[in-house]
């Protein structure tokens, strides 16, 4: 009987997921990044598009879609998200599966149960080994997850001067060390205890969700009541031999034979081990993916039904409004920073000129060049000095100016001390008015005791 090997699958699925999740970070469009979250240059990357920080409305609408998305998947195909695709599920495959058992063959994947044995000195040996092997994947990990919120070409740089990007090696070191901990020593206690997900996904199920199913018909009723009665069922026609192969291999520790239990990850590996035992027999599987209805005999699962058909409209009407809103995007980014001289005091003509300098980093975002200039909408008297004319940026390029703001008129009539002003800076694109952008900036006008 060629059913598909679930276990074989599943890793697939996840060698999928863990390069995707490496080459993701490295992946740009016209030098913007597919993913990038980045606090430092206050900016959010997404498909190639450049968003500023005014534009982070985006990012509810996006988490919105991500947790809807996976509540669609779990009503859907219950936890297939915790067995196939959570990061905690696969790093613990990596090391329990991977790195313990094929590499130093500790245990077996076949028998999750069976402790290590320590009697023997050369299993400490190869316990210290995969720990420090698993040590240097978690910091590769921790590594991985920075690079969505500080691109990989920064991020080498940064890391070859350690000193100077305390919070970023801080960040590294807090999710390095968290993850040996979850790793090595919480393992599945995580799913089951910690994770606020396994709280509410219950609520998510209904007759039509397909989880793993221990065909109780079939097999024979093993627990009363939660409470196991026997090593196997005791009925003449009870298929399950209770030869427990579905218990050892289980990397949660339970036996489904019990019903569904918050510890299942819907991994199937149980569903697997009963079908080789079953095969032997000639019959299928006793363990199954499939949905209460369908296991009641009541029908085929029923896919499409309110739920499912309420989560894609939802699913559908959030990702348009991500469409819309990118569409109606600002088409420039533009960070403004001062310089350290508060302010420059001289004599031109019977008047006392103030100015001080700043410099203006313009990204231009939209996919055609653009020429840009800027004006001071605000406070009144306050000018631009330089540059004096608009400058061309190429699409997607990014432009360092030194803009020289001034006043002849007094702004400030304070004898002693200084007086701050917020100047209200709007730059557009000459060529297209649908591009313009507001930001402001601190000018310092000095206290009147210090004019000529
Ligand atoms: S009961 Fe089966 S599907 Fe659930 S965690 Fe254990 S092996 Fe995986
Ligand atoms: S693997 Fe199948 S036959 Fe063996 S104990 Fe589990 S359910 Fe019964």
């Amino acid at each position: 009987m060629n059913l598909p090997s679930y276990h074989k699958l599943r890793y697939c699925v996840m060698a999928f997921a863990t390069a995707l999740t490496i080459a993701v970070p490295f992946i740009t469009i016209n030098d913007r990044h597919i993913f990038l979250l980045s606090f430092d240059h206050k900016r959010l990357e997404l498909l190639g598009v450049a968003f500023d920080t005014q534009e982070f409305y985006l990012m509810p609408f996006l988490l919105m879609f991500g947790f809807l998305f996976v509540f669609a998947v779990t009503t859907i195909g219950g936890r297939v998200w915790c067995g196939w695709g959570c990061p905690q599920t696969i790093y613990r495959v990596i090391y329990r599966d991977l790195i313990e058992g094929l590499i130093f063959g500790l245990h077996r994947r076949t028998n999750r149960q069976k402790a290590i044995d320590y009697s023997k000195p050369i299993n400490k040996i190869k316990k210290a080994a995969a720990f420090l092997i698993w040590v240097a994947l978690a910091f590769l990990a921790a590594s991985n997850f920075s690079w969505f919120l500080v691109p990989p070409e920064e991020f080498f740089v940064y890391i070859q001067n350690p000193s100077e990007h305390p919070v970023l090696i801080g960040m590294i070191t807090i999710i390095a060390l968290f993850l040996i901990f979850d790793v090595t020593f919480l393992g599945e206690k995580f799913c089951a205890v910690i994770c606020p997900y396994v709280r509410v996904q219950s609520s998510m199920y209904d007759r039509d969700t397909i989880y793993t199913i221990y065909d109780e018909k079939r097999g024979g009723k093993l627990f009363d009541g939660g409470v196991k009665i026997g090593k196997k069922p005791l009925g003449a026609n009870d298929e399950c031999t209770g030869c427990d192969a579905c218990v050892l291999v289980c990397p949660t520790h339970i036996d489904i034979r019990k019903g569904l239990q918050l510890e299942c990850i819907n991994c199937l590996e149980c569903s697997d081990a009963c079908r080789i035992v079953m095969n032997r027999l000639n019959r299928s599987s006793l363990i199954k993916w499939t949905s209460a209805r369908a296991d009641a005999g009541e029908g085929k699962t029923r896919f499409l039904r309110f739920r499912t058909i309420a989560y894609a409209v939802l699913l559908t009407l959030i990702a348009t409004a991500v469409l819309a809103m990118s569409g109606a995007k600002e088409g420039m980014l533009l960070d403004i920073t001062k310089s350290s001289r508060l302010y420059k005091i001289e004599k031109v003509g019977d008047v006392n000129r103030v100015s001080a300098d700043y410099i203006f980093l313009f990204a231009n975002t939209d996919d055609k060049p653009h020429s840009y200039y800027f004006e001071v909408v605000s406070p009144e008297g306050l000018k631009i000095l330089s540059p004096s004319r608009a400058f061309q940026i190429g699409a997607g390029a990014k432009s360092k100016e030194i803009v020289t703001l001034y006043s002849d008129t007094i702004l400030a009539d304070n004898s002693t001390e200084d007086a701050k002003f917020k100047a209200q800076i709007r730059a557009y694109a000459e060529d297209d008015r649908n591009i313009s952008v507001e930001r402001e900036a601190v000018f310092i006008y000095p206290a009147l005791s210090k004019l000529k």
